[in-house]
């Protein structure tokens, strides 16, 4: 079992960044609203999430380190609409077989926590410990029992960079939660709660940036053919969630004038999670083709929401890949919708 979880975690975890994400994606289905990051050495050395979620009563928080013992998934009916964001099961015993974890969580109802320490997929202490309710994991010395693995880190700097990029990821789709991130004693994000994802990438990217970008949004039913119909809506106090069966996009698209040199400052989440997704990127370029040239890339950060079934995201077990069952629609809704963003604010 214990090479089972190594090899599964080569899967899900291959640098600190993907542990980050796992444990990021934890808090927030367990309904956290404030969530601290901190690394050392790029994430190599010491990776700790402390949420405020709602924790786990000792028997959840043993068996979490359980293969494909999720919480989450009941019925094999429920992997058709799955609404968390983690559902198989295996981060926790992957993350475990690999590295030092410590778990410390208190259930908001219970009066006393649990800390709990796995060291290369054996439990090796249990105990009972005063602690505020969430809950709080910390991994130490990453693959320090699959050297191959280590071998595959990149310098500290480059660890750090995916990091704050995921962190950075998971804080603009989320305005309305507490992030921070911190590195040794450097604190390099602190995001206190906004009402809209504007104040959020002000937070974040700063003002010339924000002057930079244009709001986008479109909204069509799915069975409809044709051109989308932008929507004049934002993500903000009147938000209200899409009908079933609409396909929506919000977010930010670059001026022409700000140009990148790579796709880093394309974000794009599905339903929330955070993908990289080949047609999408593609709808992107197709869209800012004959407005800047082919070497260049824009800054677009878009939301896309569409109904569960309309989307695979069992692709892969890191989850970044998804598989849209209506391909072509999406490509040119995306593109689309770009594109009239683009034309509308020509001078
Ligand atoms: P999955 O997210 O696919 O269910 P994981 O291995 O990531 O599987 O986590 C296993 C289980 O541990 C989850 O289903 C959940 O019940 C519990 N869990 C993990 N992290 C947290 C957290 N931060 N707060 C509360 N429960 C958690
Ligand atoms: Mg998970």
């Amino acid at each position: 079992d214990q090479v089972a979880n190594q090899i599964a975690a080569g899967e899900v975890v291959d640098r600190p960044a993907s542990v980050v994400k796992e444990l990021l994606e934890n808090s927030l289905d367990a309904g956290a609203t404030k969530i601290r990051v901190e690394v050392e050495g790029g994430g190599r050395k010491l990776i700790r999430i402390v949420d405020n979620g709602i924790g786990m009563v000792r028997d959840d928080a043993l068996l979490a380190f359980e293969r494909h013992a999720t919480s989450k998934i009941r019925t094999s009916d429920d992997l058709l609409t799955i609404s968390t964001l983690g559902f198989r099961g295996e981060a926790l015993p992957s993350i475990g077989s690999i590295a030092r974890v410590e778990l410390e969580t208190r259930a908001a109802e219970e009066d006393h926590g649990t800390r709990l320490e796995i060291v290369g997929g054996k439990l090796i202490r249990v105990e009972d410990a005063g602690l505020p309710a969430g809950t709080t994991f910390t991994i130490r010395d990453l693959f320090f029992n699959t050297p191959a693995r280590r071998k595959f880190l990149r310098s500290e700097n480059t660890e750090l960079s995916h990091v704050t990029a995921l962190v950075t990821h998971y804080a603009l789709v989320h305005p309305d939660k507490h992030f921070e991130l911190h590195s040794a004693s450097h604190a390099l994000l602190i995001a206190p709660p906004v009402a809209k994802p504007a104040e959020r990438i002000f937070q974040i990217f700063g003002r010339e940036m924000l002057d930079q970008l244009m709001p986008t949004a479109a909204e069509r039913p799915f069975d409809r053919a044709g051109l989308p119909e932008p929507a004049p809506w934002r993500r903000d106090e009147d938000w209200t969630p899409p009908d079933p069966g609409m396909l929506r996009m919000t977010g930010f698209v670059s001026k022409p004038e700000l140009q990148k040199l790579n796709r880093n400052s394309i974000y794009v989440f599905v339903n929330q999670r955070l993908v990289r997704d080949r047609l999408i990127l593609h709808a992107v370029s197709e869209a800012y083709r004959n407005v800047i040239p082919p070497t260049s890339f824009p800054v677009v950060l878009l939301f896309l929401e569409m109904p569960p079934h309309e989307v695979d995201v069992n692709v892969h077990p890191a989850k970044t890949e998804v598989r849209f069952r209506q391909q072509g629609a999406i490509h040119d809704f995306v593109r689309d919708s770009i594109r009239t963003t683009l034309i509308q604010a020509r001078p």
